[in-house]
């Protein structure tokens, strides 16, 4: 059973991530040591002792629509109001709606916990987060002041109505209709597909989040509007009114996360209310709604981040549980009694150390995107440019190698446990079905590369990116100075590994700035990995550096090397297929016909 690991969270968000630095300077207001541990002990608690035993129940009984209704599995109702009931859910909206305004690193961090106790349970609160984020943004007073309170509180949920069946990456073709009435609002009609949480039976009413075109907009995303449309009207003093006019038509049988409700949403269809078309409120101008969506898309998209290091986590544990457990044959040098546990073999300590580099290396990288954002949040000026620019720079990497970390963390999980491990009742292949959703949505994987590589390379001409980097080779040489044998040859294979990013980095500024995209884009995905596993290997050093100065046992050094001599070697061939793939692919598309 997942337990979670709070002393490594509080570690990685201090020492590698910068938290401690931004205690210290004071930019997390008065917010202390003692407050953050209590916080992150008391999520963990939560995530092992609560949300982890009902993963299984989520699994195997999943969502069901009946009679039209949503019936969530066993227990999870009363999960979800315990849940509420600490305040989690308000952790970092504002105080006056409720919120506790809290750091952007302590979500991340509390996220990363419930979701490895139960990903599908954990992605509803997650919608309701992003919804609260853009309201809180671009809502009018009466808006905020109707809904926030409630969302913030849990007692309503939100959930975000982006993609219909033709309109998926590409949002500019989207069909919903907006109808401009008299009285200011508009009414809805439409269909919406893939609506995570879009029906439940956690609350009394659901706050929706659509994007819809008016239908004088212009065409393309620049005729978008966002509109909240509620499950239920809610009266002048907050009490729910009339059944608004939408529905959950049918669920969505899936790979995974079963628990989570995936919803086809119909809109205006005449089922409820007088009048046909859901009663809509505008949120921001209209046709600037995509604009609005993508001030919190940052924040989603770390989010779904957080899925990732989150199954990756979970699927270490068990793995290093079983191979301790399980005994077949014998491995060299074994001298003990009968078979050797297989976590004795090398090949079996290889793939498990794997899990763990990838694991805290993707932890390390999602947190220091998290502590970006606090620190855009904390200054101002030249400074707030700059913390910005890097929680911009690191979104797209954060929430794709996280999550091909959770996916392939958790299929060398399956690995590991051999044939046990394609059985269902070890709940293996769970993490494995459950992890291979979030390299989908929130932006698939693919398209956060063409946004690394065309839209944040670029920020302030390319500066931005090679100062980190230049950043990024401070601790290699830290590392050469420590003079700590454990690092092995850690600090000249993160020189190499970051010569291979800086050169990759620098083609593709040079084939952007020359309009040369389809050259750029057929090796942006490679650039991504690329960076990811740099930063991996530089997140790791610096964890071991910090673990050198306080004397303790060297795992962290050790870990670091075996990163380092074990898989930085990927980013040289990265590098090349960054730098000479275009052609060879350019040529072969025939071949697909
Ligand atoms: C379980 C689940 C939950 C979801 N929850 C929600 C939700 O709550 N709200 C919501 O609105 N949506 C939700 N979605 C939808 C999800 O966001 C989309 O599935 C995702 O954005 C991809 O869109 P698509 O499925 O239409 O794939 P497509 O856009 O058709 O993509 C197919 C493939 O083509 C690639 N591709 C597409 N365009 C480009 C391009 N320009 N350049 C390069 N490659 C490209 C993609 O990377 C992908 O590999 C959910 C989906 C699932 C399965």
């Amino acid at each position: 059973m997942y337990k979670a690991p709070v002393d490594e969270i509080a570690f990685t968000l201090k020492h590698v991530a910068g938290m401690a630095g931004a205690l210290e300077s004071g930019a997390l207001g008065d917010l202390g040591e003692d407050l953050v541990d209590a916080i992150l002990s008391e999520a963990g608690r939560f995530a092992t002792e609560e949300v982890a035993p009902l993963g299984d129940v989520g699994d195997r009984q999943g969502s069901r629509l009946v009679d039209g209704k949503v019936q969530t599995p066993d227990g999870w109702r009363d999960l979800y109001h315990n849940w509420i009931g600490g305040g989690w859910n308000g952790l970092t909206a504002p105080e006056e709606f409720g919120g506790q305004n809290l750091p952007h690193m302590l979500h991340v961090a509390a996220m990363e916990m419930w979701n490895a106790g139960s990903m599908a349970f954990a992605l509803g609160p997650t919608l309701t987060m992003g919804a609260v984020d853009a309201l809180e943004k671009h809502g009018s007073e009466a808006l905020k002041a109707t809904y926030l309170p409630k969302m913030v509180s849990g007692e309503w949920t939100g959930t975000m109505n982006l993609t219909e069946p033709h309109a998926g990456s590409d949002l500019g073709v989207l069909k919903t209709r907006a109808e401009r009435r008299d009285d200011g609002t508009y009414r809805i009609f439409g269909q919406k597909i893939f609506i995570t949480w879009g029906e439940h039976d956690f609350t009394d009413n659901i706050v929706h989040l659509v994007l819809a075109r008016l239908p004088d907009a212009p065409a393309g995303t620049r005729g978008i509007s966002l509109f909240l449309v509620p499950k239920f009207l809610v009266n002048a003093d907050g009490s729910l009114g009339e059944r608004n006019d939408l529905f959950c038509h049918s669920l969505e049988h899936k790979l995974g996360i079963h628990g989570s409700p995936t919803c086809t949403m119909i809109y205006g269809d005449g089922k409820f209310g007088a009048e046909k078309g859901a009663i809509g409120y505008l949120i921001g101008e209209e046709n600037r709604g995509l604009a609005c969506m993508f001030t919190m898309m940052n924040n989603a998209r770390l989010a779904v981040g957080m899925q990732g290091v989150a199954i990756a986590d979970a699927a270490t544990q068990k793995a290093i549980a079983f191979a301790k457990e399980r005994t077949q044959g014998k491995a060299p040098g074994w001298s003990g009694q009968g078979m050797s546990p297989i976590i004795e073999h090398p090949d079996v300590a290889r793939m498990l150390l794997t899990m763990k580099a990838l694991t805290q290396g993707s932890r390390a990288i999602a947190y220091a995107c998290a502590h970006a954002v606090d620190m855009g949040h904390a200054t101002d000026g030249d400074k707030a440019r700059h913390w910005q620019e890097r929680s911009s720079l690191l979104t797209p990497i954060a929430k794709s190698f996280a999550t091909d970390a959770g996916v392939d963390v958790a299929s060398l999980g399956i690995q590991v446990h051999g044939g046990m491990g394609f059985i269902e009742e070890t709940g293996a292949a769970r993490y494995l079905r459950d992890a291979r959703i979030a390299p989908i949505y929130e932006g698939t994987n693919g398209i956060q590369a063409i946004d690394l590589v065309t839209r944040k390379l670029p920020l302030s001409g390319g500066e931005h990116v090679r100062g980190f980097i230049a950043e990024l080779r401070e601790i290699g040489t830290a590392v050469r100075a420590s003079n700590r044998g454990g690092f092995g040859d850690t600090a000249a294979r993160l020189d190499a590994a970051l010569d291979d990013l800086s050169d990759a980095t620098e083609w593709l500024l040079a084939a952007v700035s020359a309009g040369k995209l389809t050259e750029a884009l057929a090796g942006a995905t490679a650039y991504q990995r690329l960076f990811g596993l740099a930063l991996t290997g530089v997140y790791l050093a610096k964890g071991g550096l910090a673990e050198a100065s306080d004397g303790k046992d060297e795992q962290r050094i050790a870990l670091s090397r075996f990163a380092a001599e074990n898989m930085l070697a990927e980013t040289s061939a990265l590098k090349d297929r960054v730098v000479t793939g275009a052609d060879s692919l350019a040529a072969a598309r025939a071949v697909l016909g």
